[in-house]
């Protein structure tokens, strides 16, 4: 049977993570998140946690080896799985390009790239709401969460046009009910199965 891989795309805040939850439950899917390996490394102090912190408090991105080496090393551990759901990676053109090149030896492909679109205001909103509830150190300070939204629109927008000259590129409200956004991410994979067949 042919893989599932999708790429959950959007600013921080878009609800990736809570999409994602939803997805891997109702697809059978492996969710990868960057953000949450990077951060299980810090909770287990390792020397890759405690550098990752240095850039993670300061809004900035991880360097691209540190991030495309803990996909490397998931996508090989994985065996038996039906498709991914890659939350938070890639993050800059270089990450989609190590992507693509990892894929592509496993003769596997991204099928979709779903964005989630949200725009600052709400962004800012929801992530001050987030750093309350989960105790995120990035969540909580302003400065530290509008570093993270100019670093989106600098390093990650542009990833949009590489995924568009591909076809691969679906935006989507991220603004709504939960179920709402979740339905309509399901059209979207569901519209394109029936086309692959
Ligand atoms: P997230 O949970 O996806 O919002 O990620 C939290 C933080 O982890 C980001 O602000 C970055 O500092 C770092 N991070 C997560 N994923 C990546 C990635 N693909 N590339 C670089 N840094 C990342």
């Amino acid at each position: 049977m042919n893989m599932l891989n999708i790429v959950l795309f959007g600013p921080p805040g878009a609800g990736k993570g809570t999409q994602a939850e939803k997805l891997i439950n109702h697809y059978s899917l492996v969710h990868i998140s960057t953000g949450d390996l990077l951060r299980s490394e810090i909770a287990n102090a390792t020397d890759l946690g405690k550098k990752a912190k240095e850039y993670i408090d300061k809004g900035l991105l991880v360097p691209d080896e540190v991030v495309i080496g803990m996909i490397e090393s998931k996508l090989n551990s994985g065996t038996n799985v039906n498709g991914y759901i890659f939350d938070g990676f890639p993050r800059t053109i270089k990450q989609a390009e190590e992507l693509d090149k990892l894929l592509d030896k496993r003769k596997e492909k991204i099928d979709l790239v779903i964005s989630l679109e949200v725009e600052k205001e709400e962004l800012i909103k929801r992530l001050l709401n987030r750093g309350k509830i989960s105790g995120r150190s990035d969540d909580q300070n302003l400065e530290t969460i509008e570093n993270r939204i100019n670093v989106y629109n600098k390093e990650t927008a542009p990833l949009i046009e590489y995924y568009k000259e591909q076809g691969k590129y679906r935006g989507i409200n991220g603004i709504g009910l939960i179920d709402e956004i979740f339905n309509n991410i399901c059209k979207v994979i569901d519209e394109y199965l029936k086309e692959r067949g």
